[in-house]
């Protein structure tokens, strides 16, 4: 997309299983577009198979049809198929450094990840090359607390969190986004639709009209 001129594309990545794209989601990718001044938004649901406890589940073609009926009209949002595609398991760190291999040398990559995922990012395969690749914009949940993280982590929050983020490097960096909690998970709402309730205010309503048409989560 066209990037203003002097600017190089600033680039963010917000993974999930969108099973279905709900609020939550949205706010999250409003907050991460605005404070991380992006000029690209990659929205990638995570390919099959992934398994669930329980309920009905879309595939991952409904998971990212959904989700590009959510961001359309949405300049620089990209619906992306990547993992949706690929024949096994993708990891952080390649859909990463696939889409940093996309970018001019020097363009400042972003990758969002909920405060829960912090905790546990010390688990996630090759994760000290996360920072490398890209910088971690963080969405913090009510109850974070930093002293509970990993102690690579939490070295890392406190070594790499900048405040001015003006000059966007291109990886390495921490910030917390600021954002309202949003009481809203896509569990709760499968469990809501499946008993036939109204999630007109959750759910945007091409979405719902999709999910009604292939009778999705019932
Ligand atoms: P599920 O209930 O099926 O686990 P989910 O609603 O948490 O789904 P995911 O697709 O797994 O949705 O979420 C993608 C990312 O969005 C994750 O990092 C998750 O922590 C975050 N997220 C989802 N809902 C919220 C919310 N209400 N507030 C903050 N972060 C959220």
């Amino acid at each position: 997309m066209a990037t203003p001129a002097n600017r190089l594309p600033c680039v963010g990545v917000f993974g999930g299983t969108f099973d279905p794209v709900h609020a939550a989601h949205l706010r999250m990718a409003d907050a991460f577009w605005q404070q991380c001044r992006l000029t690209q938004l990659h929205l990638v649901p995570a390919g099959q198979p992934y398994h669930r406890a329980q309920g009905p589940q879309a595939s991952a073609e409904q998971r990212l049809a959904m989700l590009q009926l959510a961001i359309a009209g949405r300049p620089g949002w990209l619906a992306d198929d990547r993992e949706v595609h690929r024949p096994r398991h993708a990891y952080t760190i390649e859909t990463l450094e696939e889409i940093r291999a996309e970018l001019p040398a020097g363009s400042a990559l972003w990758f969002l990840v909920g405060g829960d995922s912090l905790q546990n990012l010390h688990t996630w395969h090759r994760w000290r090359e996360l920072f490398d690749v890209a910088n971690l914009a963080v969405a913090v949940r009510p109850g974070f607390d930093p002293a509970h993280l990993h102690p690579d982590i939490a070295r890392r929050w406190q070594a790499a969190q900048v405040a001015d983020f003006s000059n966007s490097a291109p990886s390495g960096t921490m910030r917390a986004l600021t954002l309202p909690p949003v009481p809203l998970s896509a569990t709760q709402l499968r469990t809501q639709l499946a008993q036939g309730e109204d999630c007109s205010g959750q759910i945007a309503k091409p979405v719902l009209a999709y999910i009604r048409q292939h009778q999705l989560y019932r």
